[in-house]
């Protein structure tokens, strides 16, 4: 069995491009291009160069002495809290912009909930001089009050969805629109492996980046380029993906993904999707969702933003479903814990999206000589507000 995409762009049974047919020129425009334009050596060597001069590639692989004296296993931390912006999603904004250059357009949308992604948009649309127009719900304007300040100081255009919830769902409801108003010279940036086929797999790509140098960085570190565990949390999973690819097909390195509890799996407020999840389609790819009986999607609850999210991408439903990757839920009170512990133990602020990976230490055992590689996706300084009311700092 393979783990990664096959040529009509499913994993499994899950993946495909489900759009509208007036989409389906910029997407098809999108499919044709994509894998030509990432093995052009010109395009190679501009994203290995922003990569490594703008992002600040590679990463560190950092070994977590005391985090893994406490837990009595060997834990490497992927440091993609350092790069430019705080986490993993620049990796994939940079690959995307260059693409849409290369492609001739000149304007770029994307759709945010917390932000993060926004941001990230926002910053590569600024570093290379195109119009960015951000669709974000009017209730998370309200609640993300820092990136959308940041958006606007890059230089993005910011406007509010205002139906339905007001929130993520409808920002992308709201970004479709608009691609399909503007099919020429616009490009959408999507901000996980999630979406219509290419994007999961386009994505995927981009974040690959983060294995391929765990092989390397493990094998000075370790003399193997093998770890026993690799940890990522999800959301849409772009972070695990990245984490993922290079050991997708080898069964030896054992795939943990981390899903959000939220309250508690059982509770009714939670985002663990590929356990709650059916299968169904959402922003145009057959996946697990969190649905009602009757299709409508539930709205997911996480204390951490970036892993609230109703679906999985398709690689990752696949993973659950063929049981290649092990998959863990936690809560917010086990997240907040772990995240702080990592604190005093290692001096590290983690997002509280990485905390969820962190928090699998207390759950699970693992053996002294077993080497887990855990990916950090991102840094703590956007979620103060959240850890000091949590923790009455
Ligand atoms: C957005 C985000 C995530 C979740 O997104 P994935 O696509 O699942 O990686 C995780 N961690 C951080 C820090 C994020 O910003």
């Amino acid at each position: 069995m393979s783990y990664n995409i096959n040529e009509k762009g499913y994993y499994g049974e899950f993946g495909g491009a489900y759009i509208p047919e007036m989409l389906y020129p910029n997407v098809e425009e999108l499919r044709q291009n994509y894998l030509k334009v990432m093995a052009e050596p010109d395009f190679k060597s501009e994203f290995d160069k922003l990569l490594k001069d703008y992002v600040g590639r590679p990463s560190p692989l950092y070994f977590a002495k005391r985090l893994s004296e406490k837990y009595n296993t060997k834990i490497y931390l992927k440091r993609e809290d350092l790069n430019h912006t705080g986490a993993h999603k620049i990796n994939n904004t940079i690959g995307q912009i260059l693409i849409a250059k290369r492609l001739g357009k000149h304007r770029i949308i994307a759709e945010t909930g917390a932000g993060q992604h926004g941001v990230a948009t926002a910053t590569v649309c600024a570093l290379m001089g195109l119009e960015c127009i951000v669709y974000m719900g009017e209730i998370d304007i309200e609640r993300q009050a820092p990136n959308v300040a940041r958006m606007k100081m890059l230089g993005a255009t910011v406007i509010p969805a205002l139906s339905g919830s007001r929130t993520l769902k409808d920002a992308t409801n709201e970004a479709i629109r608009d691609w399909i108003n503007n099919p020429v010279d616009t490009h959408y940036i999507i901000g996980s492996v999630v979406g219509p086929h290419p994007y999961p797999d386009m994505v995927a790509r981009f974040q690959a980046i983060v294995s391929e140098e765990i092989q390397w960085q493990l094998q000075e570190h370790e003399g193997t380029k093998k770890p026993d565990y690799v940890v990522a949390c999800v959301g849409g999973g772009s972070n695990a993906a990245g984490a993922y690819y290079h050991f997708l097909e080898d069964t030896d390195v054992n795939l943990i993904a981390v899903e959000a509890a939220g309250l508690g799996v059982d509770s009714g407020e939670s985002a663990a999707t590929s356990v709650l999840g059916k299968e169904g389609i959402i922003h145009g790819s057959k996946t697990l969702l969190m649905q009602t009986t009757d299709g409508q999607i539930t709205e997911p609850y996480s204390i951490s933003a970036g892993l609230d999210y109703p679906g999985v991408g398709p690689m990752h439903a696949h993973l659950y479903k063929s049981g290649r990757a092990e998959f863990i839920s936690i809560t917010d009170d086990q997240a907040m814990k772990a995240g702080l512990e990592l604190c005093k133990l290692e001096g590290i602020i983690p997002a509280i999206e990485s905390s969820h990976a962190l928090a699998i230490f207390e759950q699970k055992t693992f053996n002294p000589n077993d080497i887990v590689v855990l990916s950090l996706s991102g840094r703590g300084d956007k979620d103060l507000d959240t850890y000091i009311n949590y923790f009455n700092l």
